[in-house]
């Protein structure tokens, strides 16, 4: 007996503090492709609906699923590297892309990125990918605990994307599929605003698909919505026939394509704000994508606060200087102690990445105490998406050392000046 697919659903929503959408979906069976886009205004949308853009392309018969999905997974790589070579407000522009093809009785998955493959089997909730992050490597490698790793402020950063270079490496695996098991495809705006036992629970309590990716999406704003949120859902069950899978049978019109077009009030707003931008959108919806009509972005995300985008970093002072200095040698000792920790906040200071993959100066320590009590606060962003920057170079910089103010200014300027180069 086979699998087929017995129902399929996706949502995708905005958030709550972001303008626009920069994630991207494919749902079509036996294929279903999650993208999150990150690289700032007009890149990350571009760069994600590029890579879900590939997945309409012929696939080569005589490739195993998981050949498919790298050869595609590939080709999207080179593409949108193409595009940022060429054009300057592309550039550094990279996406996440976790994608699966479902066989007879089995899932083959392509990954690259922190978008996530969950599958809900007997009640029980299984993370089936391993972010391709900062925070997750700092995991393995014992330096940060997995609670650690979920508040972390460069938790964001990854360690692979389509776009940033010539080539990328995609992990693919396979996985056996039981009759009843569903999977859920989701970028970071979901898995990083609704716990895994939550997710468990929806999923657990909505049998209908679309209502699971409805509550999914509510619980990421209920939390905040700080980022683009996409859920694309399938159950696969026995076809009962002892046949091979019949993908082209089942419910393949039921929800795929353009359900999710942008309202005509989001049209509306958005051509009032970019013209140009609605009508050079490369991504017709029918193909089962969903691009929100491109908008200017018009703040950063504030999941941080007191983001200031447009100040310079000040000189710092003598005095400032010499604080620091100092206070860099004590810290790990205050840490211990507990105490004067908010004082030392003030006059240490970091590099990390705000919620777009951007390069951030901070000043504190790169923690966050319960309650939400941050020990860091925005001070400058760079204009440099992390992805820019060569990934050696990537982590050394982004390895929440911390600096001086001067120290700190001072890499952040030079970053600014290497990407206008
Ligand atoms: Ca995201």
């Amino acid at each position: 007996m086979a699998l087929r697919i017995a129902e399929h659903a996706h949502l995708t929503d905005v958030g709550r503090q972001r303008h626009t959408n920069e994630d991207a979906y494919y749902d079509r069976p036996p294929v279903f492709a999650v993208a999150d886009g990150m690289g700032g205004a007009q890149a990350g949308e571009v760069a994600s609906a590029m890579a879900v853009e590939e997945f309409i392309a012929q696939r080569d018969p005589d490739a195993s699923p998981e050949e498919q999905l790298e050869q595609i997974a590939r080709a999207a790589n080179r593409k949108i590297w193409d595009v940022a070579q060429v054009d300057s407000r592309r550039a550094g522009m990279g996406t996440t892309l976790t994608a699966v093809i479902v066989g007879d009785r089995e899932i083959a998955v392509g990954h690259v990125g922190d978008s996530r493959l969950y599958r809900h089997r007997k009640g029980e909730l299984e993370r089936l990918t391993r972010d391709h992050s900062l925070v997750e490597e700092f995991v393995r490698q014992g330096r940060l605990t997995p609670e650690q790793a979920e508040k972390h402020p460069q938790r964001s950063v990854i360690t692979r994307a389509l776009g940033p270079e010539s080539d990328v490496e995609v992990e693919t695996f396979t996985v056996p599929a039981r009759d009843g098991d569903v999977y859920l495809l989701c970028s970071d705006g979901l898995s990083g605003m609704v716990r895994d036992s939550s997710m468990q629970k929806i999923l657990a309590s909505h049998d209908a698909l679309p209502d699971a990716a409805k509550a999914l999406v509510e619980a990421a704003n209920d939390n905040g919505g700080r980022d683009n949120i996409t859920a694309v859902l399938f159950r696969v069950e026995d076809d009962g026939t002892g046949n091979g899978p019949s993908p082209e049978t089942d419910s393949y019109d039921t929800i795929a394509g353009d359900v999710m077009a942008p309202s005509t009030e989001e049209i509306r707003r958005a051509e009032r704000e970019s013209p140009a931008a609605i009508a050079e959108d490369p991504v017709p919806t029918a193909i089962g994508s969903a691009v929100r009509p491109r908008a200017p972005r018009a703040s950063p995300p504030s999941a941080l606060p007191s983001p200031d985008l447009s100040s310079r970093p000040r000189r710092p002072s003598r005095r400032g200087r010499l604080l620091a200095r100092g206070a860099v040698a004590v810290v790990a000792l205050a840490l211990i102690l507990g105490g004067g920790v908010y004082i030392l906040t003030k006059s240490v200071w970091f590099l990390g990445t705000n919620n777009q993959g951007v390069i951030t100066l901070y000043r504190g320590l790169p923690y966050e105490l319960p309650l939400g009590v941050n020990l860091y606060e925005q001070r400058l962003v760079s204009g440099v998406p992390a992805l820019a920057l060569a990934p050696d170079r990537r982590k050394r910089i982004l390895d929440h050392q911390l600096r001086s103010k001067k120290d700190a200014v001072d890499l952040i300027r030079s970053l600014g000046a290497a990407a206008a180069r």
